[in-house]
């Protein structure tokens, strides 16, 4: 029996809002203002990925796997370190708390091996196809590369505290969702 067992934590390298693209891409994509897209497909869809009904967000890796995007990093490279669409802030709390909160929901602790990010997922692979979302903060831009996994997972884990006590709420607002703070 298989089961939803990993996260691994993208950039779309597009604007700051999804396109279709990406909502095909990914389960959720998350919005400059942290607002949570649904994408095309569940994340249910990923636990079969031989019947081409999946989102094939992570190469080699895709079955069991939630794929979550922040929406931003157009035209990024490692050299330059430039975008028009910036992530900020707002958009990676976020996504850290989708994290926790479907660690929680699929029942799957946070760790290296159940949450990652694209870059660290490819760079284990036998032939990396050089992936480097997510590998720059543009709010924490002296924040080393190797270190930005452990940011995210670190994050998640506080998020998930925060969940358990019934501290955030996921709710849907129209045709986004969003967590709202009950401090
Ligand atoms: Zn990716």
């Amino acid at each position: 029996m298989s089961s939803l067992n990993k996260i691994c934590l993208h950039w779309t390298a597009g604007a700051n809002y999804p396109c279709q693209v990406d909502l095909n891409a990914y389960h959720y994509c998350i919005d400059e203002l942290g607002r949570i897209y649904p994408g095309t497909h569940k994340p249910e869809d990923n636990l079969n990925c031989y019947d081409g009904n999946y989102a094939a967000h992570c190469g080699g890796g895709n079955t069991g796997c939630i794929g979550i995007s922040v929406c931003g990093m157009a035209g990024f490279n490692l050299s330059a370190k430039q975008t028009k669409y910036p992530l900020n802030q707002k958009q990676i709390e976020t996504m850290c708390c989708l994290t926790a909160y479907l660690s929680i929901k699929y029942g799957f602790s946070i760790s290296e091996k159940s949450v990652f990010t694209h870059y660290e997922f490819d760079k284990k692979k036998t032939k990396p196809e050089g992936k480097i979302d997510i590998t720059y903060l543009p709010y924490l831009p002296n924040l080393q590369i190797e270190k930005i996994g452990a940011y995210l997972r670190n994050k998640a884990e506080w998020y998930g505290i925060k969940i358990k006590s019934n501290n955030y709420k996921f709710e849907k607002k129209g045709n986004y969702y969003e967590f709202t703070c009950n401090f």
